[in-house]
């Protein structure tokens, strides 16, 4: 596994608040920022007992609200490279996204049914992914921003690796779940921790490709014409737990991801928030550091009750705070209407992140957009950019 061990545990030892705090007695990571508070297991029974979901939609009402994925994607557009940067969101956290070189990579892919340790019981899908695996073109490297079973899928990663043999990224302590549990080799799997950076190179057959772990932040330039990006951690405000006693025994984040435009030395840049809570330094500090940024995927759901969420999930207000704290040039919202796993009404996420815009002055459907699952954001199609946007789209606002 691909990993600076040594610089990264004397990181660990000098931390600052932009990094993640590594307790080397429990060997758990916590948060460094103030505006954390570690979920209770007492805070989660209580919610658990107390707590009114949206109820499961119909087809008929799932259609009217989030349209239908495999009708809103643009299959022939997907196979071609954009001339910058291209994402698709493709539901909940699994974002396609593609680079003008035609590097191609998915976020947190989740393509099952359920996103839960058991197949027949946990949360349901209220639509349907846009494409299968085996329907898409290309995948050279997944990102995976942390353990939690709506974002890491066992059978998603084990049939990207039938597919496509990508290299996988993810947080420290989390390399031997692909290792281990998926058998993918060592030498295709890149633990990084916060700011750490990585030139990530595709393992397509015909290509001599290797992930190749470089300490400085921001990373080296990537050869011109190679199918390689630059993929940097980023903080996120969250924590990580898969199975009872590992809470927290591997690192969350985001991934600022960038690669040269075509043969110019222009860079394309993507940036991915993972799950995260809201903190008034940390997107300022990616803003300085990773922008201006083409592209975010920002969530915007799975917020309430806000009181038991708000350390680890942002609402539609701090999601449009966040676009414009990292400095963003486009954002789209992710995160909802997917999986029922919050309080809050379906179709409510929509409708506060237009209403945050308009409070916070950033032009909903141009600056951030709310799409379907299914539908692009292309980086170099100017400021209205939703691929193949029908007015239906908007049916939820
Ligand atoms: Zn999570």
């Amino acid at each position: 596994m691909l990993l600076l061990r040594r610089g990264l545990f004397s990181r660990f030892r000098s931390h600052t608040k932009m990094d993640p705090i590594f307790d080397h007695k429990t060997r758990r990571f916590r948060n460094p920022f103030s505006t954390w508070k570690d979920p209770s297991t007492w805070e989660a029974m209580k919610w658990g007992v107390s707590r009114t979901p949206p109820k499961f939609p119909s087809q008929d009402e799932s259609m009217q609200m989030f349209g239908d994925p495999k009708q809103n994607v643009n299959v022939e557009l997907l196979k071609t490279a954009p001339k910058s940067l291209r994402a698709t969101w493709f539901g909940h956290a699994t974002n396609y996204v593609q680079f003008s070189s035609s590097f191609t990579l998915i976020t947190d892919p989740v393509f099952s049914e359920r996103c839960s340790p058991l197949a027949f019981a946990g949360p349901k899908r209220i639509v349907a992914v846009p494409l299968e695996i085996e329907e898409l073109a290309l995948c050279d490297a997944v990102l995976i921003s942390h353990n939690h079973y709506d974002h890491l899928d066992l059978q998603s990663i084990k049939r990207l690796e039938q597919k496509f043999q990508p290299v996988f990224v993810c947080g420290v302590g989390l390399g031997t779940f692909f290792t281990k549990q998926c058998s993918i080799p060592e030498d295709r799997v890149v633990e990084l921790t916060w700011w750490q950076s990585a030139r990530v190179a595709s393992s397509r057959k015909h290509l001599q490709g290797r992930a190749e772990p470089n300490s400085s932040a921001g990373g080296a330039s990537v050869t011109t014409g190679s199918l390689a990006v630059d993929v940097q951690m980023v903080p996120a405000q969250h924590w990580s737990r898969r199975s009872m006693g590992d809470k927290n025994q591997s690192l969350w984040g985001g991934f600022h991801v960038s690669a040269p435009i075509g043969a110019s030395s222009e860079k394309s840049s993507f940036y991915f928030c993972g799950d995260t809570g809201y903190n008034p330094e940390l997107f300022v500090e990616i803003g300085r550091r990773c922008g201006p940024i083409d592209i975010a995927a920002i969530p915007i759901g799975a917020y309430e009750p806000r009181g038991f969420m708000c350390p680890q999930h942002v609402n539609p207000k701090e999601a449009v705070m966040i676009h414009k704290e990292a400095n963003v040039r486009q954002s789209y919202g992710i995160h909802w209407g997917t999986f029922i796993l919050t309080d809050e009404p379906l179709d409510e996420p929509p409708k506060e992140t237009k209403i945050a815009c308009e409070e916070l002055g950033v032009a909903f459907g141009s600056e951030f957009h709310v799409i379907h699952a299914g539908r692009s954001i292309d980086a170099s199609d100017g400021p209205v950019s939703l691929l193949g946007l029908q007015r239906k789209d908007e049916a939820f606002l």
